[in-house]
């Protein structure tokens, strides 16, 4: 019996406002233009606290969450695009030579229907560092409890909890 999809899964973030706009106000402004390109969001984790990477450099904390999407179409790189065009929109800047620079809007694209892509360029599947995120995991469990890694089968829950045992937490906090 073939396994029932997993859905298709974004995790927004974003630690820089953008004129008079809060990190809140990009994240509310992205879900709206998802659906205005056609990718219908079903369900919205809440919003959460992460501190930004790496530690004690004076970044902002980021604002993050995910949601689960249904596109018009079946195709995840034409997806990554509408999301590219979307965080330029909010003045993404990529930095070339910081990992980490402070960014108004990152859409990534965490699971496609649990496909895996393998040594692609443009796109991998899923997303290579859902495990090491709690900023990920506890927003996607949060929304899908039953969650499995596409490509090892091990529960969401099962990767949070080794997250944790490994010390290595982003002090991820749900806000109200
Ligand atoms: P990160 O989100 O890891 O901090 P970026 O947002 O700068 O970094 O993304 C770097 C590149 O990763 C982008 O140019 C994008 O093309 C690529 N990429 C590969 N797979 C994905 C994915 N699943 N979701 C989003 N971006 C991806
Ligand atoms: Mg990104």
């Amino acid at each position: 019996m073939p396994l029932e999809p997993s859905g298709i899964f974004i995790g927004l973030g974003s630690n820089l406002g953008l004129g008079s706009k809060a990190p809140r106000d990009i994240l509310l402004d992205a879900l709206d233009l998802l659906l205005q390109n056609g990718d219908r969001v079903t369900t919205l984790s809440s919003f959460w606290s992460t501190k930004a990477w790496p530690p004690n450099r004076g970044k902002p904390d980021y604002l993050n969450a995910i949601c689960r999407i249904e596109t018009a179409d079946e195709d995840p790189l034409a997806l990554l695009q509408r999301c590219q065009v979307i965080e330029a929109r909010m003045n993404r800047i990529r930095s070339l030579n910081d990992r980490w620079a402070n960014r108004t809007l990152d859409l990534d694209i965490v699971d496609y229907n649990g496909i895996v892509s393998v040594n692609c360029s443009v796109i991998t599947l899923p997303h290579p560092r859902i495990a090491e995120r709690d900023f990920v995991l506890l927003p996607l469990l949060e929304i899908a409890p039953d969650w499995r890694h596409p490509v090892s089968g091990t529960l969401g829950r099962v990767l949070l909890q080794q997250l944790r045992e490994s010390g290595n937490l982003n002090d991820c906090v749900r806000l109200d």
